[in-house]
C-alpha cells in the first residue's frame, strides 16, 4: 500500500558496503540499483549481504526493491544466493512487480526482456550516452527507446550522479559513491 498521494520513491545505487553512511529519507518505496557490495557473494563471505539486509530491515519503507549490479554477482549461483539472503527486499532479476497501480521492472541480465508500459525501470547499468560516463549499454538504450518508461533508475557510472530527461523518460543516476568509492552523493527522491 502506498501512503502518499503521489508515491514517494527513494533511490540509491553503488553504495559498495557504505550504505550506513547515507541518509535515507522516509518514503513509500526504497530502491537500490545495485553494487551494494565490492566482490559479490561468490568471492566474499555472505556477511556483507546479511548486514545490508538487516540495514534495509530497519528502514520504514513498506516496499524495498533491489536490482543486483556487476559487483554483486558473477554467476547465476551468486545471484540466487543474494536473492535468498535479501529477505527484506524484492530482488528483481528481469522481472516486474506491481505496487498498487504502479509497475516496477528490474532489468538485470537481458535488457530485451523489458516489458511495455512500465512506470519505473530499474537497472544497474546506464543507457548508452545518458549519464553513463562513456560506458553505458546500447542494448539498454534501445529497449528504453522502445518501451519509454516514465522513469529509469540506475547507477554504475559513479561520476555521473544526476537527473536528466530524454524523450518521455526521466533518467536518474543515483550513484552514492564517487570514482574513489567514497560515499559522496545523497539518496534521490522522486514522486511518481
Ligand atoms: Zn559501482
Amino acid at each position: 500500500m502506498i501512503k502518499n498521494d503521489r508515491p514517494k520513491i527513494v533511490v540509491v545505487s553503488d553504495t559498495h558496503e557504505l550504505h550506513s553512511a547515507v541518509y535515507i529519507p522516509d518514503g513509500d518505496v526504497f530502491i537500490h540499483c545495485g553494487d551494494a557490495s565490492f566482490f559479490g557473494a561468490e568471492l566474499e563471505d555472505e556477511d556483507q549481504f546479511k548486514e545490508f539486509n538487516e540495514f534495509a530491515g530497519q528502514l520504514p519503507h513498506e516496499h524495498k526493491l533491489f536490482v543486483p549490479g556487476n559487483h554483486d554477482f558473477f554467476s547465476m549461483k551468486g545471484l540466487q544466493r543474494i536473492k535468498k539472503i535479501l529477505t527484506n527486499f524484492d530482488t528483481l532479476i528481469d522481472s516486474e512487480i506491481w505496487i498498487d497501480e504502479y509497475s516496477f521492472f528490474g532489468s538485470a541480465i537481458d535488457y530485451k526482456t523489458i516489458i511495455s508500459s512500465v512506470d519505473v525501470l530499474i537497472s544497474h547499468e546506464a543507457p548508452y550516452g545518458i549519464l553513463d560516463g562513456g560506458f553505458g549499454s546500447k542494448a539498454l538504450l534501445k529497449s528504453i527507446h522502445t518501451f519509454q518508461p516514465k522513469y529509469h533508475l540506475f547507477g554504475h557510472a559513479h561520476s555521473q550522479y544526476g537527473i536528466c530527461q530524454n524523450g518521455k523518460t526521466i533518467h536518474v543516476n543515483a550513484s552514492i559513491c564517487d570514482e574513489k568509492y567514497k560515499p559522496k552523493n545523497g539518496a534521490v527522491v522522486i514522486y511518481l
